[in-house]
């Protein structure tokens, strides 16, 4: 049995003001992250840092979708790893 490797992309989802944890406002960009063609998780990248919604990023604040949408603004890569 072949695993199918899942299909990631990045969709531009504008930009947003949140309130932090202090109620300072925070201003950011937002990407959806779409796994095999849905939306899965979102992240942000804030002037404070960057943040994500999966469970990932609010168990250990890392994850790989903070990468993912790192790596596409770097000019000349290959598509993003799907792994
Ligand atoms: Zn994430």
């Amino acid at each position: 049995m072949v695993k199918k490797e899942d299909i990631y992309t990045i969709k531009e989802n504008g930009q947003k003001l949140l309130d932090d944890y202090r109620g300072d406002k925070i201003y950011g960009v937002c990407f959806i992250i779409m796994k095999n063609g849905e939306e899965v998780y979102e992240v942000m990248m804030s002037t404070v840092g960057d943040v994500c919604n999966c469970p990932g990023y609010t168990n250990h604040s890392k994850c790989k979708h903070i990468k993912m949408v790192l790596d596409s603004f770097k000019p000349g890569l290959e598509p993003l790893p799907t792994s």
